[in-house]
């Protein structure tokens, strides 16, 4: 193996998804500990203290400021290097959320157990499963009553089609918490709420403990077994090959606040999570991760701290070769050779000039105002060109104008570059030609007025449209007749017809009243 090949064989990327308050930042904390990185109490928390709804871009931008350092957070683990990449919630859910996705090998979903799936989990779970990507869960918060994890086991078919595999099973849950039933490694972890050491005892062939123990006369401890039985002759068989593809997800009970179940959880998601994955590119080709060649793209842009110079981080996935500082790659979208002199790599508690990363690793390339979102870069002389990353289905809008009618110039000009950034999407109406703005949170419409006005001088009057079904139509079907105020009819960017749903009512409606007509959805 050479060096390269051994370096990207040992990292392992992923995101964690969930629904806010789910527990993410609690394990985040956690796993950050295991590598040995201890961060100040509540760096990770601190970031999602604020309320960005209400606040102005400076802020917003103080609060980035921390949580640029926190985007992507990367700790040595047992001979492997991981990149755990943010997926923001709350307020600041936006598109950039979605694309964080693209830039990951696999995914930790992380369930409320009391809650089950709920939202905002579902939504990032469709991504991943689309992309096919393996997804393990950790169902959270054992030390609390919770549903029946069966139930909970059940809720992971029904809900997001995927099989779940159960590793281990709590005995009792909440304050009746006795233990972990672990029938993957053959023993049962004891919660000792007392004790930072989790101990474990040995099950013999039969699956009971070994030797006495009280724990054996325990009903949880029963009831854990005769599920587990169940389980082994009802449930769903360990599939490798299924949770490769994201078909099933390896299901791990724990808390991640009395720090029960984590560890085991880690390693056994390290012996399964896949090494970066090849990339595929525009005319049908492939990007191995160990070829010599550089190669990554950008999945995501952050405006920096400060407005008045518009500097931006530029977050690049790294897909091949070696980067090394002040390399001249070149930028494929303009074809112009840039040099990577100004890079930021993501380290847990602060930002660290890097110098080498690999396939896997994630880098942050100071911009003023040269990248775009999709952009690829590389080395050699064979142009690189990633399949396009996809576009997400926005489900609010706002209508906007330029305040001032005199500005009609900066007001364009603004839209123009904030929506090929992939800031914000851009709709036509199409009886009107009023501009519709789409989003997937709020926070996206915040910055778009702010930036709009700092870098544009811009200031734009927006007027909420609210929720709605942004549903695609086939142009040869299309008969402008069909629009009425609860279904408006707009175009894209690219052009294309789509209707603007008020409500599953209206959608419904349009599909009986013309149900040749064919309706699809982006992401
Ligand atoms: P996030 O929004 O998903 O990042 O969730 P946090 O990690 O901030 O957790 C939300 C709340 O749930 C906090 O008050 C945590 O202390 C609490 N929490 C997280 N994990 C557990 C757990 O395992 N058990 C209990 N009882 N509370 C937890």
């Amino acid at each position: 193996m050479t060096s390269l090949e051994a370096e990207v064989a040992s990292r392992r990327t992923f995101a964690i998804i969930s629904h806010p308050d789910a527990g993410k930042t609690t394990i985040t904390e956690q796993l950050l500990l295991f590598g040995g990185i201890v961060r100040e109490a509540g760096t990770v928390k601190a970031r999602k203290s604020g309320n960005f709804a209400k606040s102005d871009w400076m802020e917003i931008e103080q609060k980035r400021g921390i949580s640029v350092t926190s985007s992507v957070m990367q700790f040595d683990y047992e001979g492997k290097r991981i990149n755990i990449l943010d997926t923001p919630g709350h307020e600041d859910f936006s598109e950039d959320t979605y694309r964080t996705l693209m830039a990951v090998d696999s995914a930790v979903m992380v369930i409320d157990s009391a809650k089950g799936i709920e939202p905002q989990t579902k939504k990032l779970f469709q991504i991943c499963k689309m992309r096919g990507i393996p997804i393990f869960t950790f169902m959270n918060k054992l030390d609390r009553d919770g549903r029946d994890p069966l139930d909970l086991i059940a809720e992971l078919e029904d809900v997001l089609g995927v099989e779940g595999y159960p590793m281990n099973w709590p005995i009792g849950m909440g304050k009746e918490l006795k233990g972990l039933y672990d029938r993957y490694h053959n023993r049962v972890a004891v919660f000792r709420p007392d004790s930072e050491e989790t101990a474990y005892l040995p099950l013999d062939e039969n699956g009971d403990i070994v030797g006495d123990n009280p724990l054996k006369e325990d009903s949880w401890y029963q009831d854990a077994r005769d599920n587990m039985e169940l389980i082994a002759d009802a449930g769903n068989q360990f599939d490798e090959q299924k949770i490769a593809t994201g078909d099933q997800t390896p299901v791990f009970f724990g808390s991640a606040l009395a720090n029960f179940g984590v560890k085991t959880f880690l390693e056994t998601y390290l012996t399964f999570a896949p090494e970066p994955a090849p990339h595929r590119t525009e005319n049908d080709g492939v990007v191995e991760p160990t070829d010599s060649n550089f190669s990554g793209f950008v999945f995501k842009i952050q405006a920096n701290m400060d407005p008045r110079h518009r500097d931006r981080i530029a977050f690049v996935r790294v897909c091949s070769g070696l980067f090394t500082h002040g390399m001249d790659v070149t930028l494929g979208r303009t074809n112009k050779t840039m040099r990577l002199s100004n890079v930021t790599q993501f380290m847990a508690d602060t930002r660290e000039n890097v110098d080498t990363a690999v396939a896997g690793d994630i880098i942050g390339l100071y911009d003023t105002g040269n990248y775009q979102i999709g952009d690829t870069i590389f080395t050699g002389k064979q142009p690189v060109k990633f399949e396009k990353l996809p576009q997400f289905t926005p489900e609010l809008f706002v209508s906007v104008q330029a305040k001032n009618v005199m500005k009609q110039k900066s007001f364009h000009k603004g839209i123009q570059q904030l929506v090929q950034e992939g800031a914000i999407q851009l709709y036509t109406s199409y009886s009107t030609g009023d501009y519709i703005l789409g989003a997937v949170g709020q926070l996206q419409f915040e910055v778009f007025q702010f930036r709009m006005q700092n870098e544009y001088n811009s200031e734009v009057v927006m007027e909420p449209m609210g929720h709605k079904i942004a549903r695609w139509i086939n142009p040869d079907q299309l008969d402008e007749k069909m629009s009425s105020s609860r279904n408006l009819l707009v175009k894209d960017r690219g052009g294309e017809p789509l209707f603007l749903f008020e409500n599953q009512f209206a959608e419904r409606w349009f599909k009986d009243k013309y149900p040749d007509v064919e309706l699809t959805s982006k992401l």
